[in-house]
């Protein structure tokens, strides 16, 4: 993925991002939705057709790679821990920091006219059953990820239990795993004109003026994910990774600006197994945590749960008590499991939340105009988080830098 002249993807996608902001500026909305939207659209095409394959290979290969059950079992414990550990710390954030910054108070906007879609909150239980597939290929061509991830859990831990005989599978899946990397390597190569059309067509549709009202939503949004990075992620680095902090935030640098500009953690899964195994990963651990926590470890969207859901009360006048609050922690974290790794997705997902606190679903359009700046803020910690577990756990199992990069992995 890594080019190594100095304008490689990361400059490219940023050259995208500033050219993509100006002419977003200049051109009319109707010129941008008809003739730039699509080059975004494109884009996000291509990535939602390599993401289920991509992880479903990944999975498979790093679930049955595993050989020993035991450290199966004991892997994917620890990364669901601190998945969860660090998405529900994530939630508490975002709804203290929206609490002293008050985003929304005396904000007056005018909500008539905007059209919410609305995601029912369905009850606990369905959330569970819905996550084991009826059929695993209806879960594949819906891209129902949970139910993907689901299945491909279960198939790589009985084609570990097979061990011998079950290798030509594993290999295949490895292999698969490799192609659908370097498919995503190739579609990457165009991600710099599409995140110059999806952000054209934001800017040119909302304008720049929809950032002033709203500014204190980015601001509070911003100050919450800097500080969840530096209340918790570098104490995790530095006590638990232990590895230099500057060598992890080099490390971590170009899927982190992949998220930033695409607003996709499924466009940087690729480059985030690349960077986890570089800062000291192992390949079985990697495959496992990352493209698990590609759809279910959504640490950005969280903090954004919170913080959208006071946001939206403060607009209009709800008092959140406590349950209330204890209420968005969970649903937060249920909603940030099941938001798809896609541009956008945070955003129709908070509606679940919302609901169970009773908050008008208009909140969701007032949010929409400024949403692809939150969305670039919450996608790149989203990313960060895959990473940074896959380094945990791989410390935890006192295995961190025992593994040298294939020529595969450094191709
Ligand atoms: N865009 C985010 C991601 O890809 C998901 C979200 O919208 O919260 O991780």
């Amino acid at each position: 993925m890594a080019s190594k002249s100095k304008f490689g993807l990361p400059m490219q996608m940023l050259l995208g991002l500033v050219l993509g902001v100006v002419v977003g500026a200049i051109v009319s909305s109707d010129f941008a939705s008809t003739y730039l939207q699509p080059l975004g659209q494109l884009f996000i095409r291509l990535i939602r057709m390599v993401v289920v394959p991509l992880v479903f290979a990944t999975l498979v290969a790093g679930a049955a790679g595993i050989s020993d059950i035991s450290k199966l079992g004991r892997v994917a414990t620890k990364t669901v821990i601190v998945f969860a550990l660090t998405t529900a710390v994530s939630v508490a954030f975002g709804l203290i920091v929206a609490g002293l910054i008050d985003p929304g108070v005396g904000l007056t906007l005018s909500t008539e006219g905007l059209v919410a879609k609305q995601v029912a909150a369905p009850g606990l239980s369905k959330v569970l059953l819905d996550i084991v597939p009826l059929n695993p290929f209806d879960a594949f061509t819906k891209g129902n990820m949970l139910q993907v991830i689901f299945f491909a859990i279960m198939f790589g831990f009985c084609l570990s239990a097979l061990g011998e005989r079950g290798k030509p599978v594993l290999n295949f899946f490895e292999l698969v795993g490799d192609v659908m990397i370097r498919m995503t390597n190739v579609v990457m190569r165009y991600a710099p004109i599409g995140v110059f059309g999806l952000i054209a067509f934001t800017v040119s549709r909302h304008g720049l003026a929809v950032l002033l009202p709203l500014g204190k939503l980015i601001l509070a949004s911003f100050i919450a994910t800097a500080l969840l990075v530096i209340v918790v992620y570098i104490p995790i680095v530095v006590g638990i990774i232990r590895i230099p902090v500057g060598t992890y935030f080099r490390g971590i640098f170009e899927p982190w600006l992949i998220a930033f500009t695409t607003c996709s953690s499924a466009a940087a899964m690729a480059s985030n197994l690349l960077a986890s195994r570089k800062l000291g990963a192992t390949k079985t651990i990697s495959s496992f945590a990352v493209p698990l926590g590609n759809t279910i470890n959504m640490n950005g969207t969280a903090v954004y749960m919170g913080i959208t859901a006071v946001f939206a009360a403060q607009v209009y006048g709800i008092e959140l008590s406590m349950v209330d609050q204890l209420t968005v922690v969970l649903m937060g974290v249920m909603a940030a499991i099941g938001t798809a790794g896609v541009p956008g997705a945070g955003l129709i997902m908070s509606t679940i939340v919302f609901t169970q606190i009773g908050i008008p679903l208009e909140a969701i359009a007032l949010i929409a105009g400024v949403d692809r700046i939150l969305d670039m803020i919450r996608t790149s910690i989203n990313v960060v988080g895959d990473s940074t577990t896959a380094l945990v756990v791989t410390r935890l199992e006192g295995e961190l830098g025992s593994e040298k990069l294939t020529a595969d992995e450094l191709a």
